[in-house]
Parts: structure tokens; C-alpha cells; sequence
């Protein structure tokens, strides 16, 4: 009966996302396998360091990854009956149930789905705005478009901006012909006073420039919800805000969110900002979720040590703690010819073993049904006569180039051995995985 409550509530599920990055230097798996479940109503909160993934998660969800960029894997189940039933019979591989998966919906259907039943804000609101166009004219083609592509999905290959040369020209000579309509310009206005801009009418027609930070944060939530959309991602929505600005935004997310009953996916390096707006949340690191709970879980009983780590690098008032406890050493390279198969955190983690050296499945906790940890702490104690000598990592970094370099190296010398070469011997190369003499 549980299991059946928690499928309803269930309103995305992210399976064994990957997305990766052709550049010059090769492969970056910028996602590596990420799960999420993310329930209607909920605040899910996704935190951790820069370059850990947040961001490409947000944006795969979205279906934003642009060249040189690619979703390689992965489904991401979204509960949307209506949706379910109509493209049920032409992609019947694309619904299971009520749910559809989004990557193998059509790009019309996703693209319909954008700002309707998912929409996205960003850190920095001023590159989100045309600037040479009113705030008001752009919210109310926000509103145009989501109502045509909610009537139509296919009218959203014809999304592209209006603003050409010659309409904005027109709409200078015609300041009245600007609004894409008059109900648009109307529902505008509203999504403006919804998010607590003063005097909206006239605000409407003001440029960008003429907005504070705060308040073209404000408006680009309101860009946001134009569509009325389900689930609002938001990613680092305050980042680039001083920190009273920031805790009006943070309420107003919170009462958008009770009054809307919108779902909300928060991106965050912030675990203040966590604790205060999240009702889950799973902390990345290096492409993958190490650490998955409640708040209550993650905060007070944490298995990972790099969750550990991130707590304790953060200032407590209350805390008699001399000094902060930074993490040390750096965010793992995520090119793949760099990457080996062992905990991603095993280089910087303080209570590494023998055993972390084996790739870590998700184990579940004992503490708590849905808390889950990618780390063997999360199985068994810590085992001080089984940690890795210090240096261990530096003075033998176990990547895959290493390792076929000392595999060819001892191929070569054992061909010396046997005289397949210039006849002289040569002792093999040490190191995991060296031939042993
Ligand atoms: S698996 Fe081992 S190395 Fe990785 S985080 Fe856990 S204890 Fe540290």
C-alpha cells in the first residue's frame, strides 16, 4: 500500500542519467548514472562543489544540452496522464502507466513540455532578458507562447523570438502594437505583481536595465511560471544576489510554491540554502549522487565523508569550532581517459581503505528507509588497520593510462625475456596490476 502511495506521489524519476562532453582534451562524463526521485510538492534540493554536475543534471532534465554535448543515457519518467494518453499509441515504449519518458517523446513533444510542465530560472537573470525589449513585452511572450504550445506542441518549432528589426522598429513608432496581445500583456502584469514587483503596470513597460538585481530575479521567476509549469528548476537562484536580496527570494519561492503547489528542483552549492527550503536532497559529487535522504538524514546522520566535509567547511555561531574544515585537495578530473571505476572521492576522503579502491555500488542505510549512501561507511565501520598508507594516491595513481603503461611496459620486457627483442632482461614494472616476478 506504501509502495503504491509512493508511485503516485512519484512525479519524476530520473534513471541512470549520463551526459557527456566531446572536447579537444576528450571525453568529459560530466554525469555518470545519476538517479533522482523527485515527488509532487516536494522542494528537492541537489547540492555540492562547482563542476560536480548540479548544472548538466538541470539541464539534461530540461533537454538543454547543446554541441558539444550529449544525453548518452538514461530516462527521466514523467507523471503527466493527458500526455500519457495521447501519444500512448503512436511511442508506446515512451509511456508506462500515467508516466512518460522524456527522452523518448518526440522533440516537439519536449519542446511543448518546456515552460508548460517544467521550467528552468538561472543565476544570473541579466543574460535570461533581451535588453533592448521591455520586461513586460517579454513576459508576455512568455505567456504567448506556453498558451500556443500547450494548444499545439508543433507550434513551438516557431518559437523563436519575434524581436526582428522590423517589429521592434514598429513597435517603436507603435508602442501599443508591442504586446503580443492584450490578454497576454494583462496575465504579464499579474505574473509581476505575483512575484512582488511594485507597481506592475508600470514596471511592464520598463527595460531590464532599469530593474535591480533583485527584481529581475523576481521577473525572471515570473518568466518562469508563465506555463504554469509543475516542476520549476531552479539553479543557484541567488548565487549572484546580496544576502538580504537573497532571503526575499528564497520566500518568495516558498510562497509561489504553497500557493501554486508547484514542485521544485533547487540547485545549489548553498547548504544553508538547503536547510532551509528542502524537504530531500542528494548531494553530487564528480558527476554521480553519493548521498541521498531527507534533510534529517543528510544533516544529523551522514554516512559519506564528503557530505561530512561539506558540513563542516561551513561557518556554525553555535559551534565552538577554532578553525573551518576544508576538503582538501581537488574536484577529480571527469575526462573519462582519467577516470577509473573506484569512489570518485577516494584520493581526497580521510578514511579511505583497501576495500574503496573497488567500484561503490548505492547502498541503503540502516538508519532510514530512503537514505542512501554510495560508499562502503554506509555497510561497515571505518577500519583505521585498513586504511591506505598516506601519499598513497600520489605516489601511485591508479588510471587506466598508468596502468595499460605499465601493462605494455611489462608485455615489452617480457618479450625481452625471451629474447624476442634485444635478449637482455629487465625487472617488471611495480605498481596494482604489475606482472609479478
Ligand atoms: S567509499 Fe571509501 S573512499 Fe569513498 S567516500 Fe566512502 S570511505 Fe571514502
Amino acid at each position: 500500500m506504501e509502495v503504491l502511495a509512493n508511485m503516485t506521489r512519484e512525479l519524476l524519476r530520473v534513471d541512470g542519467l549520463r551526459t557527456r562532453f566531446y572536447t579537444d582534451e576528450g571525453q568529459v562524463n560530466a554525469v555518470n548514472g545519476v538517479d533522482l526521485r523527485i515527488d509532487r510538492g516536494e522542494t528537492y534540493g541537489i547540492v555540492g562543489e562547482s563542476g560536480s554536475g548540479k548544472s548538466v543534471t538541470a539541464r539534461s532534465i530540461m533537454d538543454q544540452i547543446d554541441s558539444p554535448g550529449e544525453i548518452t543515457a538514461g530516462e527521466i519518467w514523467y507523471r503527466k496522464p493527458e500526455l500519457a494518453d495521447t501519444i500512448g499509441d503512436d511511442h508506446p515504449d515512451a509511456v508506462d502507466g500515467d508516466r512518460v519518458d522524456l527522452r523518448q517523446v518526440p522533440a516537439a513533444v519536449r519542446r511543448s513540455l518546456r515552460g508548460t510542465s517544467l521550467s528552468m530560472i538561472f543565476q544570473d537573470p541579466q543574460s535570461s532578458f533581451n535588453p533592448s525589449v521591455t520586461v513586460g513585452e517579454q513576459l508576455a511572450e512568455a505567456v504567448e507562447v506556453q498558451r500556443r504550445a500547450s494548444a499545439n506542441p508543433r507550434s513551438t518549432r516557431a518559437r523563436s523570438q519575434r524581436y526582428t528589426l522590423g517589429s521592434m522598429a514598429l513597435g517603436q513608432l507603435l508602442p501599443s502594437r508591442r504586446y503580443v496581445s492584450p490578454e497576454s500583456r494583462e496575465r504579464a502584469i499579474e505574473l509581476l505583481e505575483l512575484v512582488g514587483i511594485p507597481d506592475p503596470i508600470e514596471r511592464a513597460d520598463e527595460y531590464p536595465h532599469e530593474y535591480s538585481g533583485g527584481m529581475l530575479q523576481r521577473a525572471m521567476i515570473a518568466q518562469a511560471l508563465a506555463g504554469e509549469p509543475d516542476i520549476l528548476i531552479a539553479d543557484e537562484p541567488t548565487t549572484a544576489l546580496d544576502v538580504t536580496i537573497q532571503a526575499q527570494i528564497l520566500d518568495l519561492l516558498d510562497d509561489l510554491k504553497a500557493e501554486t503547489e508547484m514542485t521544485i528542483l533547487l540547485i545549489t552549492h548553498n547548504l544553508g540554502v538547503i536547510a532551509r527550503m528542502c524537504d530531500r536532497v542528494g548531494v553530487m559529487y564528480a558527476g554521480e549522487i553519493v548521498e541521498r535522504g531527507t534533510l534529517e538524514d543528510v544533516f544529523d546522520d551522514h554516512v559519506h565523508p564528503y557530505t561530512e566535509g561539506l558540513l563542516g567547511s561551513i561557518p556554525d555561531l553555535d559551534a565552538q569550532r577554532e578553525r573551518l574544515q576544508p576538503i582538501p585537495g581537488n574536484v577529480p578530473s571527469l575526462l573519462d581517459h582519467e577516470m577509473d571505476a573506484r569512489c570518485r572521492f577516494a584520493d581526497r576522503c580521510p578514511k579511505a581503505m583497501d576495500d574503496c579502491l573497488e567500484p561503490q555500488p548505492e547502498y541503503d542505510t540502516d538508519t532510514s528507509p530512503n537514505h542512501q549512501a554510495r560508499c562502503v561507511l554506509a555497510r561497515r565501520e571505518y577500519d583505521e588497520g585498513r586504511a591506505l598508507p598516506e601519499g598513497y594516491f600520489d605516489d601511485a595513481p591508479p588510471d587506466r593510462e598508468s596502468q595499460h603503461e605499465r601493462d605494455e611496459a611489462n608485455r615489452r620486457a617480457a618479450d625481452r625475456r625471451t629474447g624476442d627483442d634485444t635478449g637482455q632482461t629487465e625487472p617488471p614494472i611495480d605498481g596494482p596490476g604489475g606482472e609479478q616476478p
